[in-house]
């Protein structure tokens, strides 16, 4: 197919400095867990957009020295030679497509804790973290912003050392230079604090030297927070944002601009339940208005309209994207060949920024499975092997997120024939409701992007209001079976926290509810006060209590945790959630757990109270959002009644089971199981996942004696001086 002549702008190219961009899709700076210690995993992961048509791809934050360690997340570091070897095979591999590497220099500040180094982080003034806990930097004196200024530029030099074409001095998010410009942040009363003048002095004296030590083949980025949304102390866009962008315009190449500080900084990475697709826009059009250097920005950009609009409307110059580009690393190809009911939009769950959030690699994603295997286990978002084993039949039973990736990519493999079946009479399973939860509507892209790949496939049929029972199962007369028969709520109260049903919890009562009765099935939640109990701790038991609140029921949020939905944090999906189920008057009763449920009441006790006082809320109705169970009935059936034996002698030569049919879990994750089964489909175990490439450092025998001997030494001086 060919491109729409409306999106011809987007494929222009673009000059920065003394770097050209191919066109105008650039991969914004974001992490991924691999940082600079697992460098193949980090190279492959940012070429495959590279690949898909970027035409620049950023590290994610790049720390300049110990001093700013984010451990126990994960960021890039830059610190000596090993790291330049390191990063340079990213860059390499983005040369080899075309696009250039881009490194953004970040010294964090009070926000980095040190917990792997043991420095002490130096800022403005000594205020501790409002991101971090009980993280207190040391205030700089002149010798330290000279020393600061100096890490700065020597990670510069390593930079373009490893083949990066642009550099960035990165401030946005809250961290050093824009701590400098905050008065949040900066209550300094020499010449670096006080007047804008002096309060931007620190960041224009450290472009302006990294710009020196770099000379004129590396191109200069600066990231900026226009609006902290902090009130009169944050940054804010008119007194100190476009003044700053003023003053150093001439020595910057590219402007990339985005909103919040990084207490809050789901304000800018938006969760689609609050935000659409460029809701950054107004705040980068007015640096665009004050700058005469290209400007990039996010948005959570996938529709190539809006992106077209923004460019040609004069806001914006660069697409900037990070999570639309790791759901889909061909969006740039995808819309250069016009297809694009092929984009694998994403969602805006922000599962992929908990991972980081939590500190442990890789990011995943719940659109694109792919996401953080392209090294390790050598996958490929848009490119399958035919199966050794394709002259099969698979019948895929259950029409989930799962059971459709799994059919999807078992088609894609080149299966002879494989059978979707599914007792609905739609494809979705829980995600045919989920999106219908308040400001979940963009997660049916799970559902609509699955659907429309299926039935390009010709391979695959999808067969609806079709339930099958073992006997049916076993005598379909297809060699491979998949049972992807998904999960359902506790309907007796069953619960991660007392591993316990709660007694009186009884989902078959009309005054005692599910999710799935709710969303799925109609149930009426009967009369005014409605109690939900959560010990899922995720989004199921806030989006249910906005959702009735928003009805006019009266509602108590009821969990045996500190907080609600404490996963929320991860996704940066929190603050506004408590902001909203506050407005709407939502009770929140923490550390408590039911102990019985009446008709008209649930009883719970505080979980650390040793004597177990009782206390009472009225509640017509009870919505038990307690745990999952798989619903594994019919591969229990097929399994332990009818017999492997059995099914082999119908010819079914082997028996999976896949997403939360096998244990209830993330969303991503259902979609990662169905894609993973998919993959291996033809290896010796289907059943066990293929081992995948770890980088870690395995010593040589000569290192171990080398440091043996070494530690020896100086024991025994040691005791020699004692
Ligand atoms: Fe988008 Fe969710 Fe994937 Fe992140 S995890 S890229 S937000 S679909």
């Amino acid at each position: 197919m060919a491109r729409n002549p409306k999106h011809d702008i987007l494929f222009e190219p673009v000059q920065i400095g003394p770097k050209t961009m191919k066109n105008r899709f650039y991969q914004i700076p974001h992490c991924n867990g691999f940082g600079s210690e697992r460098p193949l995993s980090q190279a492959y992961f940012r070429a495959m957009k590279a690949e898909g048509g970027y035409a620049a791809c950023c590290t994610e934050y790049c720390s300049i020295s110990p001093e700013s360690d984010d451990t126990h997340r994960v960021s890039a570091r830059i610190w000596d030679d090993g790291d330049i070897r390191n990063l340079s095979i990213m860059c390499d591999m983005l040369h080899e497509h075309g696009a250039l590497a881009a490194c953004e220099l970040w010294y964090g500040g009070p926000h980095a804790p040190c917990m792997e180094s043991r420095c002490v982080p130096r800022a403005p003034s000594q205020i501790p973290s409002d991101f971090e806990y009980l993280t207190y930097p040391k205030e700089m004196d002149k010798d330290d912003i000279r020393a600061v200024q100096k890490m700065y530029v020597d990670a510069a030099v390593r930079a373009r050392a490893a083949g990066f074409d642009i550099v960035y001095v990165y401030g946005s998010h809250s961290y050093l230079p824009q701590q400098f410009l905050t008065p949040y942040y900066n209550h300094r009363t020499d010449e670096y604090g006080g007047s804008l003048e002096n309060r931007a002095r620190f960041w224009r004296e450290t472009i302006e030297q990294v710009k020196a030590a770099v000379g004129d083949d590396t191109a200069i980025a600066v990231r900026i927070s226009t609006d902290m949304f902090l009130g009169e102390p944050g940054t804010q866009l008119e007194r100190d944002a476009l003044p700053f962008v003023e003053l150093v315009d001439h020595l910057v190449d590219v402007w990339d601009v985005n909103v919040s500080g990084i207490s809050e900084w789901g304000e800018d990475a938006t969760p689609s339940r609050f935000y659409p697709q460029g809701r950054q826009l107004p705040w980068q059009a007015a640096v665009k208005s004050v700058s005469s250097k290209p400007v990039l920005g996010v948005g959570r950009w996938t529709n190539p309209d809006l992106m077209a609009e923004a460019i040609e409307s004069g806001k914006l110059d660069i697409i900037a994207t990070c999570r639309p580009s790791i759901s889909d690393p061909f969006l740039p190809q995808k819309i250069d060949e016009g297809r694009l009911d092929d984009i694998r939009e994403c969602i805006g769950c922000n599962i992929c920024i908990s991972r980081w959030e939590i500190g442990g690699p890789p990011l995943i994603c719940t659109q694109n499975a792919t996401a953080g295997e392209e090294y390790r286990r050598g996958w490929h978002p848009e490119r399958f092997e035919p199966a050794a084993n394709a002259d099969n039949d698979v019948l895929v039973v259950g029409a989930g997120p799962s059971g459709m990736e799994c059919a999807m990519i078992l088609g894609k493999r080149g299966m002879r024939r494989v059978h979707l079946v599914e007792a609905q009479d739609d494809m979705g399973g829980i995600m045919r409701w989920i999106p219908e939860l308040p400001g979940l509507g963009e997660w049916a892209r799970v559902v609509n992007y699955r659907k429309i790949q299926l039935d390009k496939l010709k391979n695959v049929e999808f067969i609806p209001n079709t339930r099958l029972d073992a006997k049916g199962v076993a005598e379909y007369g297809a060699e491979l079976v998949i049972v992807a028969t998904g999960s359902y709520w506790a309907t007796d109260g069953l619960n991660g926290a007392s591993h316990d049903t709660i007694p009186g919890a009884d989902a078959s009562l009309p005054y005692v509810l599910t999710p799935d009765q709710i969303m799925g099935e109609g149930k009426e939640v009967p009369g005014e006060k409605v109690v939900i109990v959560d010990n899922d701790g995720y989004f199921m038991g806030v989006s249910l209590a906005e959702k009735l609140a928003t009805e006019g029921k009266h509602v108590t949020l009821m969990t045996h945790l500190g907080h609600i939905a404490p996963y929320m944090h991860f996704t940066l999906e929190a603050p506004n959630m408590h902001r909203k189920l506050h407005k709407l008057g939502v009770d929140i009763v923490p550390y408590h757990l039911p102990t019985r449920i009446e008709q008209g009441a649930v009883v719970a006790a505080h979980v650390y109270d040793e004597e177990g006082h009782e206390a009472s809320w009225e509640a017509d109705a009870t919505v038990l959002v307690t745990q999952r169970r798989s619903n594994e009935a019919l591969f229990r059936e097929l399994k332990d009644v009818v017999g492997l034996d059995a099914l082999r002698a119908e010819g079914v030569q082997a028996l999976y089971r896949i997403g939360d049919c096998e244990a209830p879990r993330l969303i991503a994750d259902a979609v990662f199981s169905g894609h993973r089964l998919a993959r291996e489909i033809d290896s010796p175990n289907p059943e066990e996942p293929l081992p995948f490439k770890r980088e870690r450092r395995v010593p040589d025998p000569a290192d171990v004696e080398r440091d043996v001997a070494e530690l020896l030494e100086r024991r025994a001086r040691e005791a020699v001086s004692a």
